[in-house]
């Protein structure tokens, strides 16, 4: 192929910063290169994160923003264009940080890395016998997920013990879930029901009054003129705070929650979260769920011994992602560890090993103290992987003061007081 020749869209290797006054920044000019490494130091309150999150990252984010329909903005943060005086050639910034992954139980290290939908891809290619396309292996999908959990993987139960006191009567306040005391709306819809003496202790109703009082599905009943909605205790408890996640619940109705729920396994699947077909597909024999729950290093040893010319790219991929993750020290974790288990630096790694696999270049990838919490070793391996974000074609920001991150700076941008 001819060398092309030089074109005036060559011209835009650095992103210019002309007068940032974002916070403690007093008109700031610089010029930081693209597709370079670039960190930034500077004692606390030079402002370096103001210059790299509040001006460079957040504007960024501002112009993507605004390409959404107005309806899509309103769910994102109303943001301000920052304090300066021009900005010149950003490209797309994503901010890699060390917050914890949701609390989301379908987000797992294989969900979260796309590494589980690659090894879905060659289950549905490869295993036999064959059950379907890769949706017959998620568990997020209703064509692959066991249908007893739904996909989660565990069942939980009530504890009937926690929700009332089976000594005491309606009227004297048996029911002890958060929000259904005496008087409340909740605790009229059962007592406005009709379908038990208020007075009664708990434990002096019949058993057909036990079961509609806590399992009985919605039903309309008719009371007096109205009509109202009832259904059973237990039934409303866990539609009301157990398909909530945890993490966003109230506190005193997490505090309920851990009293009265507990979790087991699900005796369908056994935790595997995938209905039997997906199960009984084999590659070497094993299934779907063994691979997800091997050691990550155990597994990329697997997936090297899968030699068929049909997957060689897709599996060159999955391995690549593995083998990334054993290289900055997450090889321990298997793809079914929830998301929402790990600490804020693996997530930062899981996180890091995601975009280094992803397809996208020319992304400003921004870090603040990436390094922060981890081991030596630990250190050495995230500069590696920092290195090869940058070589992929992107630019790296890091906002960082350790000398094991500086020495490995293309440039590094030194803030004053
Ligand atoms: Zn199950």
């Amino acid at each position: 192929m001819q060398q092309p020749a030089r074109s005036a869209a060559d011209n835009h290797d650095v992103i210019e910063v002309r007068g940032a006054r974002e916070n403690n920044l007093t008109g700031v000019s610089v010029d930081i290169p693209k597709r370079r490494l670039t960190v930034f130091t500077g004692v606390s309150g030079s402002g370096k994160s103001s210059l790299v999150f509040g001006t460079i990252a957040a504007e960024s984010r501002r112009l993507i923003n605004e390409t959404y329909s107005a309806f899509l903005q309103s769910f994102m943060p109303n943001l301000s264009r920052p304090d300066v005086d021009s900005l010149r050639n950003l490209t797309p910034a994503i901010v890699v940080d060390q917050e914890r992954m949701g609390a989301n139980s379908r987000s797992t290290v294989g969900t979260a890395t796309d590494a589980y939908a690659m090894l879905r891809i060659v289950f549905s290619r490869l295993g036999t016998p064959h059950v379907g396309g890769a949706g017959a292996f998620s568990f997020n999908l209703a064509e692959g997920m066991c249908p007893a959990c739904e996909g989660l993987g565990r069942v939980s139960d009530l504890d009937v013990h926690a929700m009332v006191d089976v000594e005491r009567s309606l009227n004297d306040g048996a029911i002890l879930v958060p929000n259904f005391a005496v008087d409340t709306w909740y605790w009229q819809t059962i007592v406005g029901s009709g379908l038990f003496d208020p007075d009664l202790k708990l434990q002096d109703f019949t058993p057909q009054q036990w079961q509609d009082f806590l399992h009985k599905p919605a039903t309309k009943i008719k009371v007096g003129s109205n009509n109202l909605t009832y259904e059973g205790l237990a039934v409303k408890v866990r539609r009301l705070y157990l398909a909530k996640d945890r993490e966003s619940m109230q506190p005193h109705i997490r505090a309920f929650v851990d009293r009265a729920v507990t979790f087991t396994t699900c005796a369908d699947c056994n935790g595997a979260r995938l209905n039997a077909a997906a199960l009984s597909s084999r590659i070497a024999g094993r299934n779907i769920a063994d691979c997800s729950a091997m050691q990550i290093s155990d597994l990329a040893e697997f997936v090297r011994g899968i030699d068929d010319p049909s997957v060689a790219p897709l599996v060159a991929n999955l391995r690549e992602t593995l083998e990334s993750l054993v290289e900055i020290g997450l090889g321990y974790l298997s793809l079914d560890r929830e998301s929402a288990t790990l600490s804020g630096g693996e997530a930062q790694r899981v996180k890091m090993v995601r975009h280094l696999g992803s397809s996208l270049s020319d992304i400003t990838y921004v870090f603040d103290e990436p390094t922060v919490g981890l081991h030596p070793h630990d250190i050495a391996r995230m500069n590696g992987l920092l290195l090869r974000l940058r070589d992929k074609g992107n630019t790296v920001l890091v906002v960082e003061h350790k000398p094991e991150t500086i020495a490995i700076a293309d440039y590094v941008v030194d803030l004053g007081p």
